[in-house]
């Protein structure tokens, strides 16, 4: 394979949160192999060379809270959903799915929980070999929920037809539930908590799930197998049972306190705060009002007003914030700028931070950063080439058509939001 050469380019250095203007990238099968001053730059034969006249070389973006076997017509019914498709239906959903993410530079996603048990870790295989063009994805599969608690909403039959998450009690039984996961392939534990939202009428956000001794075991087990865990939580007890249990990452952290920040910032726990959710679920569409029971409704509009203020304080005290956008519940697959300019509007943070955050800072909450988030030697070579303006302007990644190229694994997915990829 002849090498990439993206030259004559500025490059985001995320790691120190600089631009480094005149700079040339090489990449060499799936790996990044040379960078450098345009001047100290030798060409080789055949070399494969774009010249970018001064577009901007970002990592590959990260969004580390998806559901990829729904699309937001499936939030705004249900039923239909629950009821019209079998198992495999969601298999070809999440193919689908996780390739649009691939448009718009997000070369990346980790999947927060998927109804097919072993799924999501084929279809993270069948991306790896490039038989389909699409993002790296880390699978959860099946999260791990308290027994008794996490019901969807509907009748019996739709529950058990397929259901979201399985349930266990007790040290052995978690045990048990990671080694399972471990064998059907995950990369890593999803959990929850805390009761939710959307999960159903008796499912408390304020619920604080799962002993201490069952948590400990969850994550060591899970880290025995160079898996972390993430945790849905909302309620402050169940976010704080979660940090002090030495869980990586917190989802939506809802109604965190100032206490169980400070615990974040002993524990090195990352926070992803899925704003974008939290903003969909405070003015929740009529059509699914009217689907939702009333309880429900109630629920969601007692805590998203909560939400802003309490992940301001984690901000400003220093929690390293990941990117992540719940998607499909608050719209289509792909709004991970979107969440990016929500996190620059409500929570203060410059361009510069929140590229960090979608680069470098995620993929240290997934443990990945040896091999993603920054552009440096001997990294993968998932590289996005934009618009300058967005360090000036976040909503510009917003638009496919300022996505210029998108490399994932050193090799070239899109061009401006089109797809440019032969399968392998
Ligand atoms: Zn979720």
């Amino acid at each position: 394979m002849p090498r990439i050469v993206l030259e004559n380019a500025d490059l985001f250095d995320s790691i120190n949160g600089t631009v480094i203007s005149g700079e040339t990238l090489v990449i060499k099968d799936r790996e990044i192999v040379w960078r450098g001053d345009n001047s100290s730059f030798e060409k080789e034969e055949n070399d494969n060379i774009y010249d970018l006249q001064g577009k901007l070389l970002l990592p590959g973006l990260m969004d580390l809270h998806i559901h990829l076997d729904g699309d937001f017509a499936d939030i705004m019914n249900m039923e239909a959903m629950i009821m019209r498709n079998k198992t495999s239906m969601y298999g070809y959903k999440a193919l689908k799915n996780s390739q649009e993410y691939i448009k718009s530079g997000v070369t990346t996603i980790r999947d927060c929980g998927a109804f097919g048990k072993n799924m999501h870790s084929s279809l993270r295989n069948v991306l790896d070999r490039q038989m389909f063009y699409g993002p790296r994805l880390l699978a959860s599969q099946l999260p791990i929920a308290q027994f008794g608690n996490q019901e969807a909403f509907g009748p019996d039959h739709y529950l058990n037809a397929d259901k979201t998450e399985e349930t266990y009690s007790g040290v052995d039984g978690i045990i048990h539930a990671v080694r399972d996961r471990r064998r059907e392939g995950s990369d890593f534990i999803k959990t929850m908590t805390t009761g939710g939202v959307l999960h159903g009428q008796g499912s408390a956000v304020d619920q604080s799930l799962f002993n201490d001794d069952e948590l400990q075991a969850m994550v060591r087990e899970a880290e025995k197998f160079g898996m972390h865990v993430a945790a849905h939580a909302h309620g402050d007890t169940g976010i704080n049972n979660a940090i002090r249990n030495g869980i990586r990452t917190v989802e939506h952290g809802t109604l965190i306190s100032e206490e169980s920040v400070d615990l974040m910032l002993k524990m090195g726990t990352y926070l992803v705060p899925t704003q974008s959710a939290g903003g969909f679920i405070k003015s929740i569409p009529e059509q699914m009002r009217k689907m939702l029971p009333p309880e429900v409704v109630k629920k969601a509009n007692e805590i998203a007003g909560l939400m802003i203020e309490r992940q301001l304080v984690a901000f400003e005290k220093g929690v390293p914030i990941a990117i992540g956008t719940d998607a499909p519940v608050a719209g289509e697959h792909t709004h991970t700028a979107k969440e990016m300019q929500l996190l620059v509007q409500n929570m203060g943070m410059s361009n510069i931070q929140v590229l960090q955050s979608a680069t470098i800072v995620s993929a240290r909450a997934i443990k990945r950063d040896s091999i993603l988030g920054s552009l440096d030697v001997g990294k993968a070579a998932d590289v996005v080439v934009t618009n300058k303006e967005v360090l000036n302007d976040i909503t510009v990644l917003q638009d496919k058509l300022n996505i210029d190229y998108v490399f994932k694994d050193g090799t070239l997915m899109s061009k401006k939001g089109i797809i440019e990829f032969n399968s392998k």
